[in-house]
């Protein structure tokens, strides 16, 4: 069986949560199995191992996962971006649309150089509001967005192009 196929295999959708009419994808599965996630380090890796990348910058939660697993393969930095109010040190940030309300997402503000290519690493691609938050985060201290990295996108929303047209970069997903 093909990589993609045994992700999609082992996601779960739970109906209704986190609220009536939402289908969430849990990777949950996903991370309990060695062999898958061994299999996604290496094409991880494959993925991106000819780009000139200086960190990878990935989003709380579940990104962290796959990000931490990204930058240990391409031995480079790894830049937590967290939910407001959870970095301890001083922060840039950034507030965005959700369905319904907003959302913000916080960075050191010494924890990326400008001029670094940066990588930004996420569970999945829905919207696009968490991830190009995280982008406009990178470039706001003068660093530069060397792609997007997801394990799931939903392409029947809107996330892919929007990315592509505000950060000029085809995002990456293996499923
Ligand atoms: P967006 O900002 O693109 O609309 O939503 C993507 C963010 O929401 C990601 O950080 C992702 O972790 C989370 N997310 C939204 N829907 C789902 C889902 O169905 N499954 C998982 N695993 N994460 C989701």
């Amino acid at each position: 069986m093909q990589l993609s196929e045994k992700i999609k295999h082992a996601i779960r959708d739970v109906q209704d949560y986190p609220k009536p009419g939402i289908v969430f994808k849990d990777i949950t599965p996903v991370l309990a199995d060695p062999s898958l996630m061994h299999e996604i380090a290496r094409q991880l890796k494959n993925d991106f191992q000819s780009q000139k990348i200086d960190a990878i910058a990935a989003v709380e939660a579940r990104g962290f996962i796959f990000g931490s697993i990204l930058a240990h393969e391409l031995n480079c930095r790894f830049i937590p971006i967290r939910k407001a109010g959870k970095l301890p040190y001083k922060v840039r940030r950034r507030e965005y649309d959700l369905e319904y309300g907003t959302a913000c997402i916080e960075m050191h503000e010494d924890a990326i150089q400008p001029g670094w290519q940066v990588l930004v690493q996420d569970d999945l691609l829905a919207t696009g509001g968490t991830a190009s938050a995280a982008g406009e985060l990178i470039e706001s201290v003068g660093a530069k967005v060397a792609g997007f990295s997801f394990i799931i996108n939903l392409s029947f929303l809107p996330g892919y192009k929007k990315l592509q047209e505000r950060f000029g970069v085809n995002p990456q997903y293996l499923i």
